[in-house]
């Protein structure tokens, strides 16, 4: 639908309380109100992300040359990367503008790798289980690859039944650390185990886990090997604009060497524009992106990140057992930054829009109907009031509600 362009500029303090009142309707996640899409760490960490990304947001990746401040910056915070993901001598990476963008030239290396190094010919295709990411249908979807999807087991990759869809024309073998539907990590030590067997590519998706796990592993978390200490690990992808509280339009992925990571870089050379060499799927990178990973990175340290997610994994568990005290079921062993809960007599997505009448934004997960909770250390201030919500809500939809009621109330 068309929108006139105004005739003459309109002055920035007017767009400014304009774009304010445009916000009005969305959802108040400064709040704490808000459980999914933002990563909350609190208004320091907003201030060094904003200011940080306005000092280079004219500034352009695409070329190293000319800003040699955010190669630099690129590389420290892939440094920072591969030393809290076990990267061994020789692992790289690069920032990429998100998870999706990680991911799809991961399969895009993987495919040439096997396509050149391998020479598989043929239709390709990649094993994952149903819990994976859209973004490898997507990047499958371009790449025209197929997808082979694996039924799970306790809401977990299940490495035999992958092993049994897996074959010579298999590029890469997915798992997730952890799955974003119920925030659990898949058992990525036995998916390593089959990779390793069968000379398979293994990408470990920790978009949604690469920069809380270490942490809070640190903090005393029995979290299971899942990274490049893993020796079946060829790729990973962790986004920096989630757990890593940097601003959005931010990720890494990580190979193990040089030479498998040399197979995403594009070099175009027959071109009258002069050669283009671009490491990942965008052309110019914005430099705010990654100027305010590398603040908010050096901001926080790891005692800052520590102390972060700490927040995230006390608002976890009290929400956890608070729902528990309600009659509810928490999915799996979640140990991160997700948590999802169901109750087999209560419509769970009609009292996900009942909270909702009460301000709060949280996900879904509907198999089996359930609510979903991915948390900022800011939820640790409202867990009393979301609680007391959710035994309303409990109440207002049915089930054995009332009893619990009075509990929270
Ligand atoms: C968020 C997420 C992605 C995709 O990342 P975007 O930054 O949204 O593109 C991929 N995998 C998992 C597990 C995620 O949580």
């Amino acid at each position: 639908m068309r929108h006139p362009l105004p005739e003459t500029g309109v002055g920035w303090p007017q767009l400014r309380s304009q774009m304010l009142e445009y916000a009005q309707g969305d959802v108040r996640w400064r709040d704490g109100k808000t459980a999914v899409y933002v990563f909350n760490a609190g208004a320091q960490v907003e201030q060094v992300q904003k200011e940080a990304y306005a000092l280079f947001q004219s500034e352009n990746g695409l070329g190293p040359a000319a800003f040699p401040s955010l190669k630099r910056m690129e590389e420290e915070v892939v440094g920072f990367g591969l030393g809290l993901l076990h990267g061994p001598e020789g692992a790289n990476g690069a920032i990429t503008s998100g998870g999706t963008d990680s991911i799809t030239m991961a399969v895009k290396a993987a495919r040439d790798f096997a396509r050149k190094q391998k020479g598989v010919a043929g239709p390709l295709n990649i094993v994952l289980p149903r819990s994976a990411h859209p973004a490898f249908d997507k990047a499958c979807a371009l790449m025209e690859i197929e997808v082979r999807r694996t039924p799970l087991r306790d809401y977990l990759a299940d490495p035999a039944v992958m092993a049994a869809t897996a074959d010579a024309a298999t590029v890469m073998i997915v798992g997730s650390a952890p799955n974003f539907p119920y925030g659990l990590i898949d058992p990525i030590g036995a998916l390593s185990d089959l990779a390793v067997e069968r000379d398979l590519w293994l990408h470990v998706d920790a978009c949604v886990g690469g920069y809380i796990a270490p942490f809070v592993r640190m903090n005393g978390g029995d979290i299971a090997p899942f990274d490049f200490e893993l020796p079946g690990v060829r790729s990973l992808s962790a986004d920096l604009h989630k757990y890593g509280y940097c601003a959005k339009g931010a990720s890494t992925v990580f190979f193990r060497s040089a030479e498998l990571m040399a197979f995403m870089t594009f070099d175009f050379r027959d071109w009258p524009g002069g050669r283009m060499v671009t490491p990942t799927l965008a052309g110019t990178r914005p430099g705010g992106a990654i100027s305010a990973a590398w603040a908010v990175m050096n901001f926080l340290g790891v005692e800052g990140y520590r102390a972060k997610h700490a927040l995230v994994t006390e608002a976890r568990e009290t929400i956890a057992a608070g729902v528990e005290a309600l009659g509810f079921t928490v999915l799996g062993r979640p140990q991160l930054g997700i948590l999802v809960f169901t109750r087999a007599d209560v419509d769970c997505l009609a009292l996900w829009a009942k909270l909702r009448e009460r301000g709060w934004f949280t996900g879904v997960t509907t198999e089996p109907k359930s609510l979903h909770l991915m948390l900022s250390p800011v939820h640790a201030q409202v867990v009393g009031e979301y609680l007391a919500d959710v035994a309303w809500a409990l109440g207002e939809v049915g089930g054995s509600a009332t009893k619990v009621e009075a509990r929270y109330s």
